[in-house]
């Protein structure tokens, strides 16, 4: 099989499983009791979660870890005080989209290119406006946002905020979930007050994530209980889960750069052997992320008729397609109906291999070709 849908899923890859292995059998211990063993898994845990921080420049007790990037999404938006104002960004993944609603969030522009409106952004922030989320990177589109750009804007309207006397917070959300693989992220240099991270984006497990919190944003609790992870997450931790994150994590820094030039030259030679598409995310995305619009084409038919080929690819966010709902993210930069049913999506990992990448081009082009060929558009 060849598998082009890394922003959906990654496999978990045998470095994590073994990290992770002793820790479901002989060190099994709950973190919390009160004998050896347990204090010992209790430490190796917390060194796992300085593993995590320490990748995005922070200390393991400015995170939370929850059971994926969903639940540190919502966790996010706890910081808003009461009768607050939200923005979030038209692209963001449901996860934010729909807690951000609840919240009467306003919706941010972007432009055709996938960017963040900066105008609108501007525009759009009052003084009641206490959170603003925009991802680091798109989940359909792999467009990398100005985040610093955000942060400085944010820094100006509250020095502005402070010489008006208002004292409402101004906080800068971002879910990096598919950017921690590619992106060296630093939550200082960013700028950031909150920041979501997934473990089943970067070959680790599913169900596991984090969210960075700045030290001086206060958050309410999701779930009460044991009082675990600051009183912020409670449940007896998931030690085997937080272990395959940071050994994921340490990889991923690791290869980072031999990775992010692998999947650039891959991108290049899919694109130049690749036949009849029109390029959506042509520039500012992750190295991995390659959009593509088939004219004419309805795209949930070429991903049936590519899998009958031993090739997964997606029409766009895995949680969408099974819903059968159009993309809210291929909309909002501005592409026809036409255009979104015959748009794909198509993500490189660590399960390809070159020999891979000439083989899915020629296959695509086949099935597509039979398929313009069969509706009779193909000339
Ligand atoms: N945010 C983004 C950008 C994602 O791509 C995903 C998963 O696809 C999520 C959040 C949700 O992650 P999870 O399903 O692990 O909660």
């Amino acid at each position: 099989m060849i598998y082009l849908d890394h922003a959906a899923a990654t496999p978990v890859s045998k470095k994590v499983l073994e990290a992770m292995t002793p820790y479901f059998t002989d060190d099994f211990f709950n973190p919390s009791a009160a004998y050896l063993p347990a204090k010992k898994v209790a430490h190796d845990y917390g060194e796992a979660k300085g593993i995590i921080a320490h990748a995005i420049g922070a200390k393991a007790s400015d995170l939370i870890i929850t059971a994926g990037a969903t639940e540190a999404n919502n966790l996010a938006f706890t910081a808003i005080k009461q009768g607050g104002h939200v923005l979030y960004l038209e692209t963001e993944h449901d996860s934010v989209r729909r807690v951000a609603e609840n919240c009467s969030g306003e919706a941010v522009k972007v432009l055709d290119n996938g960017l963040i409106d900066l105008a609108n952004l501007k525009a759009k922030i009052s003084d009641e406006t206490q959170l603003i989320s925009i991802s680091l990177a798109n989940n359909e589109l792999g467009t990398i946002q100005p985040l610093a750009e955000v942060a400085q804007i944010i820094r100006e309207i509250k020095i502005d905020r402070m010489k008006r006397g208002v004292k409402t917070q101004l906080l800068l959300h971002s879910d990096a979930s598919q950017a921690l693989n590619l992106l060296d992220i630093n939550v200082a240099r960013l700028g950031i007050d909150l920041l979501t991270l997934n473990a089943a984006k970067v070959y680790g497990p599913k169900g596991v994530g984090a969210l960075y919190v700045s030290h001086d944003v206060r958050l309410k609790p999701l779930t009460v209980g044991g009082g675990q992870e600051n009183g912020l997450r409670s449940g007896t931790e998931n030690v085997p889960g937080v272990i395959g994150f940071a050994k994921a994590i340490e990889i991923a820094k690791e290869h980072l750069n031999g990775n992010r030039k692998k999947y650039a030259n891959w991108r290049r030679i899919l694109l130049s052997e690749l036949q009849g598409y029109e390029l959506i995310n042509k520039k500012h995305t992750l190295d991995n992320f390659i959009v593509l619009c088939y004219n004419g084409i309805d795209a949930e038919r070429l991903v049936f008729l590519l899998e009958e080929k031993d090739i997964c690819v997606a029409t766009g966010a895995a949680c969408a397609a099974s819903k059968g709902v159009r993309s809210h993210v291929l909309k909002a930069i501005g592409l026809s109906d036409e255009q979104i049913a015959g748009s794909l999506r198509i993500t490189l990992g660590e399960t390809n291999t070159e020999e891979q990448i000439h083989e899915a081009a020629r296959i695509i082009n086949q099935v597509v070709h039979d398929e313009k060929e069969r509706i009779g558009g193909y000339e």
